[in-house]
């Protein structure tokens, strides 16, 4: 059988276990080999019966000269052995496993790992790990250092032990798919070996350089699969090429309509974005800023540049508050200058399908009946997913910008791209991602980085607010209202997304606060699951100064904009990333006065309260980013959304000395793909496969 054999087709056994073996994203037969033991137990020391010490972990073997089963007065079973090796006799007991006494039998030589009791003057095991040696002498259980794997219901180690023991000594597929001479290069354990000794190393020291082989694949991999993807997007897409310097003085116009001058990292990204617009190829490119650093003006000088060039295009936001508010901006900034901005949300979409087939039905009545209309009504569509509905087809699609990308999934991607005619497509994300990381995920696409605050933005002061302080953090909020502030209180978090429960603890959080913590101020209440209408509404309050504080979950709107929300409280800071922390704090300090954030825990663990004490002194989404990289792993860069989600299974992000080298490796050996078929086909598995972080 085949490595890439599902799971489903690889017999009844496999077939069983299928679901169960896909919580450990385990799928196919292959996926057994990249489950990585999370640790060894240390059963390598094999000693003779006479030498065993007490309290000691080790391994004797020997043959079974006495084995019964018998019943406590309880009523429990024990199974009781005797086993014999040259120097002598040691008795091993087991307790409620009646089926050992069927497994073992008198006569079998049995290999037993375990730590030794004393009960009294005599040393005895007690429920060892255990296993008849087979002829080969090969034990994967015992008298060596064991895997344990990461379990879950119904599948242990033992099991997980025994299928990849099995397969592999079936397998045909361990070939090295690598250059020897780049494996000899780059000091690396030959793959076959590696494979092996991951699961069954010889010494800890191998299993780590077993461990590096293994997560060098899956760097060199993904790099080189983003590279793929990269020359293929660049061979197939012959760009819709912008004409830039034409349009100097429209530019100018608009430039000369804001209220302030851009940064310089704004000005780098523009000619960046700019010199691709008006290359031959199609522009892919990321536009990476912290919250607040002023992502908007750079993709409106983009889309106003596809109304210059006589293209349409679109704004797509993962939510409808967003998409909303993005239309107000752009309106704002662009309708001035003669562009037509439309807005296409669920609730919107219905509307314009409807009078837009009414339109046309005057004109034809059979195209009409038969969606999509071509629609011409507009310069530039700001929405949800709604824009990548069948019923808008676009009539000279040229740019398309992709806002918080890393919410929307890759098939919605490729479907955007496939409106019109290889439009543009910017991505902008708030998400801080460390650079080497975002070249990692997203080595397919250009990146611009917006590293920069504009002037004048002052810092959030920051708070950690502990148990006993939480009143007086409280009053503190009360003060600062009457004084005509306005406040943010985020929830606190309890399940990865928006469930029942979350929403149930903000509403009754929300009841709490009114009722006895600010019983003289406005609250309201805002969550994911609220009706667009019902959410506009709250919002709209809230800006207008109706609400006083906008109790709100925290996978509520990233991108919200109120600039006279001074206040963020955060409740249950600590279970939070740090740069979820940062991206919830940038939702005030939009305007120019004093912002604060006051971040809530009940903990006090000093590892966590000096965690989040580092929130009152960074203010720098990307140093937050590579803090909580540090201190938690990349699962957690991302937030909650993608909870349980890991890109890498083997690497670290952390572990740039291996990221270079891959990158380095992949440079190499990407123009030689085609003479390297092993390597090739492992690329074409992982490009199929979900990479990026959607
Ligand atoms: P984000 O990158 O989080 O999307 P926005 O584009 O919403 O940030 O910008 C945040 C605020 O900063 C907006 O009110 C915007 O008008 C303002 N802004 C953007 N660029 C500048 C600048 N160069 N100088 C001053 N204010 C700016
Ligand atoms: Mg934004």
């Amino acid at each position: 059988m085949k490595l890439a054999t599902p799971l489903t087709d690889a017999g009844k056994l496999y077939n069983n276990y299928a679901s169960r073996l896909e919580k450990l994203d385990i799928t196919k037969l292959g996926d057994f080999l990249y489950h990585l033991p999370s640790r060894y137990d240390d059963y390598s020391r094999i000693v003779a019966i006479k030498d065993i010490v007490p309290g000691e972990l080790c391994t004797v073997q020997g043959r079974i000269t006495e084995i019964t089963n018998t019943y406590t007065r309880s009523r429990k079973q024990i199974q009781k052995a005797a086993i014999t090796d040259d120097s002598g006799t040691l008795q091993v007991i087991w307790f409620n496993q009646p089926y050992i006494t069927k497994t073992l039998k008198f006569g079998d030589v049995v290999s037993l790992s375990g730590r030794v009791q004393s009960d009294g003057f005599i040393p005895s095991l007690s429920a060892p790990d255990f296993e008849v040696i087979p002829t080969s002498g090969h034990t994967i259980h015992t008298g060596r250092l064991v895997p344990v794997y990461p379990e879950t219901a119904g599948v242990s180690s033992k099991w997980l032990r025994r299928q990849v023991d099995k397969i592999l000594a079936t397998s045909y597929e361990l070939n090295e798919f690598l250059p020897v001479e780049e494996v000899e290069k780059l000091h690396l354990e030959p793959f076959e070996k590696a494979i092996r000794e991951v699961h069954f190393p010889e010494s800890l020291e191998l299993s780590e350089k077993a461990k590096e082989r293994l997560g060098f694949d899956e760097l060199l991999l993904l790099y080189l699969a983003n590279k793929k993807r990269k020359s293929e997007w660049q061979q197939k897409a012959r760009g819709q090429q912008f004409a830039i310097e034409k349009f100097q003085k429209e530019i100018d116009t608009f430039w000369e309509s804001l209220p302030f001058e851009p940064t310089n990292a704004q000005r780098k990204a523009i000619h960046e974005i700019m010199t691709d617009l008006a290359s031959v190829h199609v522009m892919n490119r990321l536009l990476e800023g912290d919250v607040g650093s002023g992502k908007t003006v750079v993709a409106a000088i983009a889309l106003f540049l596809a109304k210059l060039n006589g293209f349409q295009s679109v704004l797509m936001a993962p939510t409808e508050i967003l998409a909303n508010q993005h239309y107000q901006t752009i309106k704002k900034l662009l309708e001035p200058l003669g562009v037509r901005v439309d807005l296409a949300t669920g609730s919107r979409k219905t509307e314009r399908v409807i009078a837009s087939k009414a339109k046309q039905s005057n004109k034809n009545e059979i195209a009409a009946s038969q969606a999509p209309y071509n629609d011409n009504s507009f310069d530039m569509l700001i929405g949800t997913h709604a824009v990548l509905s069948d019923n808008i087809n676009y009539e000279k699609l040229g740019l398309v910008v992709i806002d918080e990308q890393h919410r929307f999934g890759v098939e919605q991607r490729s479907i955007i791209r496939s409106k019109g005619n290889n439009p543009h497509v910017l991505t902008m994300t708030a998400t801080p991602i460390p650079r080497t990381v975002a070249l990692t995920l997203y080595g397919d696409l250009d990146l611009s980085i917006l590293d920069e605050m504009p002037k004048g933005r002052r810092e959030i002061k920051t708070w950690l607010v502990p148990q006993q302080k939480r009143e007086s953090g409280y009053k503190w909020i009360a003060e600062q209202i009457a004084k005509g502030d306005q406040a943010f209180i985020v929830c606190p978090f309890i399940e990865e997304s928006e469930t029942l429960t979350t929403i149930k603890a903000a509403s009754s959080e929300f009841e709490r606060l009114q009722r006895s913590v600010f019983p003289k101020l406005k609250l309201g209440l805002l969550h994911g699951k609220m009706r667009a209408k019902e959410k506009d509404a709250v919002l709209e309050e809230f800006r207008t100064g109706k609400i006083d504080i906008l109790v709100a979950t925290p996978v509520v709107e990233v991108g919200i904009d109120i600039p006279n929300a001074t206040i963020i409280l955060i409740e249950a800071a600590d279970r939070f990333g740090l740069s979820q922390l940062h991206q919830l704090r940038g939702r005030v300090g939009r305007g120019d006065k004093q912002s604060y954030c006051l971040l809530f825990t009940e903990s006090n663990n000093p590892q966590t309260t000096q965690r989040l004490k580092s929130m009152e002194h960074i203010h720098n989404g990307a140093e937050l980013a590579e803090l909580d990289l540090k201190m938690r792993g990349a699962g957690e860069l991302y937030g909650t959304a993608q909870h349980g989600r890991k890109w890498l299974k083997i690497a670290s992000f952390g572990d740039t000395k291996l990221l270079e080298l891959a990158k380095q490796e992949a440079a190499i050996l990407f123009p030689q793909l085609g003479r390297l078929p092993f390597l090739a086909q492992k690329v074409e598995e992982i490009s199929t496969k979900k990479v990026s972080p959607d």
